[in-house]
């Protein structure tokens, strides 16, 4: 039954809008792609810091930096699929720019949240239901209470607006582009949850327990209003497969809450925070990824109430003779261990080793890295698919991630099994598959005629690697339990141990 009225819906509103093949001229195109970077990616701050400096934000740097965000061919042009990436329907809250790093979060955990005003698309127990179901979303993976207050001051406020509207920095774009945005716990206007009015909002609600009750959708007073708008859609000329005519309430307040509760977008597709709207394919799913409850427990700390903690892998023990590694690097004295989400801290010749979760030291950094190193500037580099991340001083670097395609690998790398700096020559190497390329700190460039094959110039290594680090001189390669330990001026391996020989098992 509700595949049938979802069916029905989604023709209703299709046969409204024409399919506009390419209609713009190159010169709107470039227009809606330098508009699109003035309000997503906004020019980039990174005072104080070294090594890595901040590029001059030119238009090509940016579409550059919109194509790393989506995963897309960096082309630093404006091609066909980046123009429809750019085309979704999305949220307005930059991508790259001053307030993305919104630690830290609400200083109480129990916060109130006030509805303005309604939109007519919706019943208003509908406009409430969703918002209330929004909320929920928040409060059952943190220590998080939400309650409604009907008047007076609220932590959270929420409210519909058209355009140009009062007492916010940002505007709506009319039908389309722009759906919502939100105000984080560090910004003057903290906990603003704006929605586009201009938009068909809808509710897709399903009660417990009965998939059939699918209500609020095909009720007269909310077709009619979005029928009504469906012909402005049309002047616009967005091409049919690019656009929804109707939006989730639920879903894109559930997003706008997250920014108000302190989350910045995530690249990661799936994640409830990824800057695009994309609606779930059944209402009843719980709409979080691990992404975004990793990065909102960064903030909050998990749920109290035991039952609404996601199921957590069990933890790595040190001393399991067949442990592996993602990624090792070296911190200042420590070497760190890393293992899914969390890491070890060895302090070479101590006995002592600590367990840390890498969400508590860097929030903004992902589980699973496939290689780190640190370089001279104490900096440590870390790597996942075709992005890195920076630490200086401890601190996550704002403007991070970046596309490895900034260090000069080309595009055909997908990722990084492991990286290592030798501190006597400057140079870090990076190893991928059997291949290896080697870095220069000082130039910042790629050396020349890389990539080379690993076993030509590490004999006795024949193994692709999970991970490696330097200490005393030597390299020190993991692959699966075992490491070898290699002589860089002798050219040879002097030694094969178990992975745990640092953990003083
Ligand atoms: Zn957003
Ligand atoms: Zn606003």
């Amino acid at each position: 039954m509700k595949s049938f009225l979802l069916f029905l819906v989604s023709a209703a509103f299709s046969y409204a809008l024409p399919i506009f093949p390419g209609e713009r001229s190159e010169e709107q195109n470039m227009q809606l792609a330098q508009k699109y970077l003035n309000q997503f990616y906004e020019q980039e701050n990174e005072p104080g810091q070294r090594g890595w400096k901040s590029k001059n934000s030119s238009f090509m740097t940016r579409i550059q930096e919109m194509q790393e965000f989506f995963g897309l061919n960096v082309t630093g042009k404006v091609d066909a699929d980046t123009l429809e990436v750019m085309q979704q329907p999305r949220c307005g809250v930059p991508d790259i720019g001053q307030y993305v790093l919104t630690l830290p979060g609400w200083k109480k955990t129990k916060l109130t949240y006030r509805i303005v005003n309604y939109t007519p698309d919706m019943k208003r127990t509908d406009v409430e239901t969703s918002i209330q179901k929004a909320f929920e979303v928040w409060s059952a993976v943190t220590p998080l209470t939400f309650s409604r207050v009907h008047k007076g001051r609220a932590d959270i406020t929420i409210e519909f607006a058209t355009g140009v509207h009062p007492r916010c920095p940002r505007q709506f774009d009319g039908p389309l582009g722009v759906l919502g945005h939100a105000f984080p716990p560090s910004h003057p206007l903290r906990g603003n949850v704006h929605f586009d009015e201009d938009e068909n909002w809808i509710a897709n609600l399903v009660e417990q327990g009965g998939a059939d009750n699918y209500h609020g959708t095909l009720t007269d007073d909310v077709v009619a209003p979005a029928l009504k708008k469906a012909p402005e859609l049309r002047s616009l000329g967005f091409p049919r497969q690019y656009t929804t005519v109707e939006f989730d309430l639920r879903l894109v307040a559930a997003h706008e809450i997250g920014h108000a509760l302190g989350l910045a977008h995530s690249s990661v597709p799936g994640a409830l925070m990824y800057p695009n709207y994309k609606p779930l394919n059944d209402p009843t799913d719980f709409p979080l990824s691990q992404d975004d409850i990793d990065g909102i427990q960064a903030i909050y700390g998990p749920s109290l109430n035991p039952s609404n903690k996601p199921v957590k892998p069990t933890l790595p023990k040190m001393c399991d003779p067949k442990i592996s590694f993602d990624a090792i690097t070296t911190l200042r004295r420590e070497v760190i261990f890393l293992k899914g989400r969390q890491f070890w801290r060895v302090y070479p010749g101590n006995s002592e080793v600590d367990l840390e979760s890498i969400s508590t030291f860097w929030p903004s950094l992902p589980s699973d890295i496939q290689a780190a190193y640190e370089n001279m500037n104490d900096q440590v580099l870390f790597f996942k698919g075709n992005h890195f991340w920076v630490i200086s001083g401890f601190q996550m670097q704002p403007g991070y991630p970046k596309a490895i395609g900034h260090l000069g690998f080309p595009q055909t790398v997908k990722k990084i099994d492991a990286a290592v700096f030798d501190k006597n020559t400057g140079k870090t190497y990076f190893f991928v598959g059997n291949q290896y390329w080697r870095y220069d700190e000082n130039s910042q460039a790629m050396d020349e005629d890389f990539p080379r094959i690993i076993s030509d110039d590490f004999p006795g290594i024949d193994e692709t690697f999970d991970a490696a680090f330097e200490h005393n001189g030597f390299f020190y390669f993991f692959h699966g339990s075992r490491q070898w330990k290699f002589d860089l001026n002798a050219k040879r391996v002097i030694g094969v141990m178990k992975n745990n020989s640092w953990f003083n098992c």
